[in-house]
């Protein structure tokens, strides 16, 4: 019989289910259940491993049926499915299908003896009857924020209107300030933000005087057209209204998670923004050939820089491929026939993969790569866009598949016609997304493009995200696209991989032809495209690429040996790691061992929040590349600017004076997330050389709390049989003036010290990191910031305590030889610095760079240890 697991973030709903289907079901069936976190399973959430059990409690050969509630109760079962692969019995299939109808009607076709593909599908239909039963069109199914979806109103559709002034609304006006407005990104948070509660929201825009639309779509809310300084109303109906927009009131203040005042653009790409549009680099002068005034000479034309790099090799030029749908014959019968179920089966699919593609990108420290996939899943997820799509579908007669293909044209159209740059970007997002759904209900309708055997030139119209990350980088020698800009996917993919691009390029029509193999050479950080470069010129600018292939490789190869100052004194340098792809290029760097791991990052997006054995997972994978070398794992530092949203946490009026780091954890209500943290950490302990360091201490009874948290995990470890150290290198963050000025008695607790200079500036000077009106007062070298620099180390060393630096002065080539000076003893500092410091630590001597420190601690004029030429 076909085994059936009910997940849900909640144990009593999951629970509750499994009693109503066993009340249905005439039989008794294979059922299991997962659902809750923590103690009991008391909280909200769901457990990856919990699933796993779940599953082989019911596994059979003739399989399993997933059924789970929203979110991340997909990811679990999706990493659940991914740890069981090839250990089961069975198939098991993960369906998208409503829990508690989809239970009953699964259940009746299990007691049934039906096989697997009948219980899904079952399972799949079984909102049809309810909705034959309320009189409702099938399109009227469907989520928006927590409930029915909505119409636009008042220009929405007919008959909802009345629907909408029977609720009672709570409208609420937001000011948006991210930089590019409303676009994908801070639209996605809105949806997602108010997603999360029982409400059905709406909102709109009045200075563009818009009706209201449907706050559950992204598509919906995109296309509003929301800029930078302008307000949006939003208006929330049901239970949990107020809660809602408090929730986007926080994201609001938060400015979506963007920088205040900034460009987002210019954060990613070192060309972009302003300068993007306005190309000042010449190629020429780049290559250090320039030959104003000769005719003979290349046509060189100016796009907009894309992905920094210099490119060289002919074009290939790639097309982004469309379905050709069928207009007669068993193809077109074959398309009707799936109809709407088959088309919302495939957009389960692909939003399943999606997710399961930015679980990965996440866990591997691909950030862009998770947002895009994220993005991605609400383009396609919408449940207006499947509206529109039964509606062309009723208009023309023609299947759903193709009827939802013209939907996401239009969308894609209406983005690519908005004025924003950033919009207009997301029009080929919605291209690809839908591309792959065609693709994946029905594969012989596209056609994929070829890709060159040899290194190429790509250039194509416009570039697929998708396109852009199945590129391999070696086979790839730069991209020019005639649409995109540098806020374009294909633009972030391309800088992750490292490949040069230049976006918005005029060619000529038919330049498919008539460029087909002619060389190129492209300039990612002028934004120049240089058409038939002479072959010295071709020879000077393969010189180039080959030089600085080769001083990368130099300075990568040098750094592979321990640093060690010119007086023959070692001074490692280890490295700050947040992720795996961190922790990958700190080790090729020459990193010796991680000064700093910032768990958090673990946490920041996550819900449910990891466990233990994800914990472990994630640590383990990354110190790995480090082989023996020393680990510094921090204790989680969630507050100031680190929001877990999971956790559920109050909001506080200065959170970087606030609940943060250690004082978090110590909270009594947090017992659980520390214990299951410091468990996973010594656990790690037991089989590589693991330092624990707390971050944010200003007393010695959070040094104690954490000593007594330590033992404790210890004493329970070790009463389960599992492996766990005596004792484990404890060290503290010295981050707050209170732990500097208290630095001599806690000295006397702990094994060593780092100096957080991030924090710890922003605490003497009292200028908040992060905000660009009081970057100047922020910084670390000004004398002030020093003398607690120079305090601290004097009160450790009279312990014998070592002080290393972990805050970004470490890696500041100014400040290095200043630390030295200080009596600092080694530095951890970001991935691409650590090849660089240990070049220059290896011209420094201790005894001069102390005169250094001695001069620099006396200044008095702040800015004055930036200015001397000495340093
Ligand atoms: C610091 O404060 O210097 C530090 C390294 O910690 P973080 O930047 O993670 O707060
Ligand atoms: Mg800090």
């Amino acid at each position: 019989m076909v085994g059936l697991v009910i997940v849900s973030h909640s144990r009593l709903l999951a629970e509750a289910v499994l009693v109503l289907l066993e009340g249905v079901s005439e039989r008794s069936i294979p059922m299991a259940c997962a659902g809750g976190t923590g103690e009991d399973h008391r909280e909200l959430g769901t457990d990856a491993m919990e699933i796993m059990e779940a599953i082989q409690a019911v596994d059979s050969p003739e399989g399993v049926l997933v059924l789970m509630d929203l979110g991340s109760a997909i990811l679990s079962a999706e990493t659940a499915l991914e740890f069981l692969e090839g250990s089961l019995a069975g198939p098991v299939r993960l369906v998208p299908a409503p829990l508690v109808e989809g239970g009953v009607a699964a259940a009746v076709q299990i007691g049934l003896g039906a096989d697997l593909a009948t219980v899904a599908a079952e399972a799949m239909d079984a909102l049809v009857p309810k909705e034959s039963q309320l009189g409702n069109d099938p399109a009227g199914r469907g989520g928006s924020s927590g409930g029915d979806r909505l119409s636009d109103s008042p220009s929405g559709e007919p008959g909802k209107h009345d629907q909408d002034q029977e609720l009672s609304w709570i409208t609420e006006t937001f000011r948006i300030e991210t930089a590019h407005g409303l676009h994908a990104r801070p639209a996605a948070r809105l949806v997602q933000t108010l997603g999360r509660f029982a409400v059905q929201a709406q909102i709109r825009n009045p200075g563009r005087a818009t009706g209201w639309v449907n706050a559950g779509s992204l598509n919906r809310v995109a296309t509003l057209q929301v800029t930078r300084g302008q307000d949006v109303e939003v208006r929330c109906a049901g239970e949990e209204a107020r809660q809602a927009l408090r929730a986007l009131e926080g994201l609001v203040a938060d400015n979506f998670g963007e920088p205040r005042g900034g460009d987002s653009d210019r954060d990613v790409s070192p060309g972009g923004g302003a300068a993007a549009r306005e190309p000042s680099g010449d190629l020429a002068a780049a290559a250090g050939s320039a030959s104003p005034g000769d005719d003979s000479g290349p046509v060189v034309i100016r796009g907009i820089p894309a992905s920094p790099g210099l490119g060289l090799g002919p074009v290939f030029p790639l097309v982004v491929p469309a379905p050709a749908f069928p207009r007669e014959g068993d193809a077109l019968e074959e398309l009707r026939e799936g109809g709407f179920p088959a088309l919302e089966r495939g957009i389960g699919e692909v939003v399943g993969e999606l997710h399961h593609q930015a679980h990965g990108a996440r866990r591997s420290g691909q950030k862009d790569l998770a947002e895009i996939a994220e993005a991605h899943v609400l383009l396609l997820d919408d449940p207006e866009l499947l509206e529109e799509a039964r509606r062309i579908a009723d208009l023309r007669g023609i299947p759903a598949l193709e009827a939802f293909w013209r939907a996401a044209q239009e969308v894609a159209e209406s983005y690519g016609a908005m004025e924003d740059p950033y919009l207009q970007a997301r029009g080929i997002d919605m291209r690809d997304v839908a591309l792959r759904l065609v693709a994946r209900v029905a594969p012989a309708l596209v056609v994929p493009p070829g890709m060159p055997t040899d290194r190429s030139i790509l250039v194509a119209d416009d570039l697929l995200p998708s396109q852009t990350m199945n590129l391999e980088a070696d086979r790839v020698a730069g991209i020019v696209t005639l649409g995109g800009s540098a806020s374009s996917h294909a633009a972030i993919i391309a800088r992750g991989l490292g490949i040069p691009m230049v976006a918005a390029v005029s060619l000529p029509a038919g330049w498919e032809q008539s460029l087909a193999g002619v060389s190129l050479v492209i300039d990612g950080d002028g934004g120049t495209v240089e058409v038939s470069p002479s072959p010295d010129r071709c020879h000077r600018v393969q010189e180039l690429i080959r030089r600085h292939r080769e001083e990368a490789e130099a300075l990568r190869r040098e750094a592979r040996a321990p640093a060690v100052l010119a007086c023959g004194e070692g001074f490692p340098v280890c490295a700050n790691v947040a992720t795996l792809a961190d922790a990958r290029l700190a080790a090729a760097n020459g990193a010796e061992g991680v000064g700093l791991l910032r768990t958090e990052f673990l946490f920041l997006g996550a819900s449910p929040l990891p466990g233990e054995e994800e914990q472990l997972a994630a640590l383990r994978d990354m110190t790995e590349p480090f082989g023996e070398h020393p680990v510094t794992i921090r204790l989680l530092d969630i507050g100031g600017d680190k929001e877990v949203p999971a956790l559920d946490l109050p909001q506080e009026a200065n959170p970087f004076l606030g609940v943060r780091g250690v004082r978090l954890l110590l909270e009594p209500r947090h017992k659980g997330l520390l214990q299951t943290h410091l468990r996973a950490i010594l656990r790690l302990a037991a089989e590589r050389p693991v330092k624990i360091m707390i971050p944010m201490v200003s007393l010695i009874e959070e040094i104690r709390g954490i000593q007594a948290g330590i033992a404790l995990a210890g004493e329970a470890l070790r009463a389960e049989g599992l492996a766990c150290p005596r004792r484990v290198p404890l060290g503290i963050m010295v981050e707050t003036p209170a732990a500097v000025f208290a630095v001599e008695r806690f000295a006397r607790l702990v094994d060593f010290m780092s100096i957080g200079t991030n924090d710890l500036t922003q605490y003497v000077m009292a200028a908040e990191r992060g905000n660009p009106a009081v970057s100047a007062l922020g910084d670390g070298l000004h004398p002030a910031v020093l003398v607690a620099l120079a305090e601290t180390v004097r009160g450790a060393n009279i312990r014998g305590i070592p002080v290393s630096v972990c805050g970004e002065l470490g890696g500041d080539p100014q400040a290095v030889p200043i630390l030295v000076g200080l009596g600092i003893q080694s530095v951890s500092v970001n991935a691409s610095s650590v090849a660089p410091v240990k070049r220059q630590l290896r011209g420094l001597h201790r005894d001069r760079c102390r005169g250094l420190a001695q001069e620099a601690l006396r200044q008095d004029v702040a800015g004055a240890n930036r200015r001397s030429p000495a340093l």
